[in-house]
């Protein structure tokens, strides 16, 4: 799609006259929201949207679930329908990658050659699934989780009959192992971590993790180091662990994070820790580029420190502040961070950054197994957590975002509905 807007930008911000293209590096959850978002601000101009997948914009959980399940195509993750994909009047360059900004010049160059200048320019480049430099990785084949192609190499490989070990209990890799499960695997969770999600979830949580995978018949290693891998002489795969077992399997799974993708931004000397530093307006160290999604760390007073969220939420979000804030909006986006995953028949959600240091009280349905459980400070809750409990959350999420006292007892009660809280 190039059809272009003949017509100059006339963005709804002080200085639109000068801002006659915007260029959006990352065609993801963050770009795809910027850029419909910088149309719907009115920006008239010339919008420049890079992506080095072939796909239009599209959301990346379902990759984990439903399209690694077979139950849903690639398709249907996509952002926007066809026809509002064309109506933006992108200028849209799929499978094109960008190897440089040139700040001074103010252009981006592609690896065709082609120099495409901008006046603003939001980076949205999300991040890559992590590698292992440990011997043996070019034995064996090894699967990670970021992209359609990869949710469709390893689909055929999850089927009843199949072995896998997922490497890393984390989201991604838990999603994984219950999608394998469901499929009919035999699965192995190999963790280095003493419990599952430990970096994002607190220990009750881990445990109730461990719980759901260990009941759906799936192994669970916690403390375990993987050492390297080989191929058994069968021809199957090995994942070799520190004590100095080996697990032979079909499959094996990476799923140990994921490295931003910031070095655009580094080398064009933007500041960067961990991804690229911006402020609750997006922007960067420079004023005329922004940045958001999963490759931006970003101030957030919920944490009280900057972060790097990793979110649907968040893609969505920041891409629409980040948009916004080019056109010469006033944005302070700082928002409360919110995280789903759905494993098994499970939906977990978590809202703010729950804390060692916080009280817990806990509202929970011993018929259903649901629960949501709030983490205060003195008498205000500053996170929830719950498990099939989307109606209570939402509540929950006002209550933390208006800072309200509340009573531990009817906070506890069922009986007193989220609603009266
Ligand atoms: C399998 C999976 C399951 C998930 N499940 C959940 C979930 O259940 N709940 C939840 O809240 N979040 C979930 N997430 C996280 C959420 O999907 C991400 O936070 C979100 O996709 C981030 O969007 P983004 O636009 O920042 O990055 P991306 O979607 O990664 O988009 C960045 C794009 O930029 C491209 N790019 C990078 N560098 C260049 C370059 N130099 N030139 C051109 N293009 C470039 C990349 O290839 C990519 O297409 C999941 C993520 C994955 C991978």
């Amino acid at each position: 799609m190039t059809a272009e807007r003949p017509e100059v930008a006339a963005a709804a911000c002080a200085d639109a006259s000068v801002i006659q293209n915007i260029v959006i590096i990352g065609a993801g959850q963050a770009g795809g929201w910027a850029a419909q978002t910088l149309r719907a601000e009115g920006f008239t101009g010339r919008l420049v949207l890079i992506g080095d997948e072939a796909h239009p914009p599209h959301e990346r959980p379902p990759l984990s679930k439903a399209v690694l399940s077979g139950a849903a195509l690639p398709e249907t993750t996509r952002l926007m329908k066809a026809e509002a994909f064309e109506a933006l009047g992108l200028n849209w360059r799929p499978s094109a990658r960008v190897l440089r900004i040139d700040r001074a010049a103010k252009q981006v160059l592609l690896a065709d050659g082609e120099a495409v200048p901008y006046d603003k320019l939001i980076l949205c480049t999300g991040g890559r699934a992590r590698q292992l430099t440990l011997p043996g990785v070019d034995q064996v084949p090894l699967h990670t989780l970021r992209t359609i192609e990869d949710a469709q190499a390893l689909a055929p490989a999850l089927g009843a009959g199949r072995s896998v070990v997922v490497v890393g209990g984390g989201w991604i890799g838990l999603e994984v192992a219950a999608t394998a499960r469901q499929q009919g695997a035999e699965v192995v969770v190999v963790e280095t971590q003493s419990r599952l999600c430990e970096r994002t979830v607190p220990a009750e949580i881990s445990e109730h993790l461990l719980a759901l995978h260990r009941a759906q018949g799936t192994r669970v290693l916690l403390g375990a180091g993987v050492s390297g891998f080989a191929r058994a002489a069968d021809g199957r795969s090995e994942v070799l662990l520190a004590d100095g077992s080996a697990l032979r399997c079909d499959t094996i799974v990476l799923g140990i994070g994921l490295v931003p993708n910031d070095e655009l931004a580094r080398e064009a000397g933007l500041e960067c820790d961990g991804g690229v530093l911006v402020d609750a307006r997006c922007h960067t160290s420079d004023p005329d580029i922004l940045a958001a999604g999963d490759v931006a760390v970003a101030p957030n007073t919920w944490a009280g420190r900057r972060l790097r969220l990793e979110s649907w939420q968040n893609a969505q979000e920041q891409g629409i502040a980040a948009a916004r804030s080019a056109l010469g909006h006033t944005v302070d986006y700082q928002p409360l961070p919110w995280f789903w995953s759905d494993q098994y028949g499970m939906n977990l959600q978590i809202y703010g950054m729950p804390a060692a240091a916080h009280r817990v009280v806990r509202r929970c349905d011993e018929a259903s197994g649901n629960f949501v459980l709030f983490y205060l400070a003195g008498d205000v809750v500053q996170a929830a957590i719950g498990h099939n409990a989307a109606r209570d959350l939402r509540f929950a999420r006002r209550l933390i975002e208006q800072r309200k006292p509340v009573d531990d007892e009817r906070l506890a009660d069922l009986a007193t509905p989220m609603s009266k809280q």
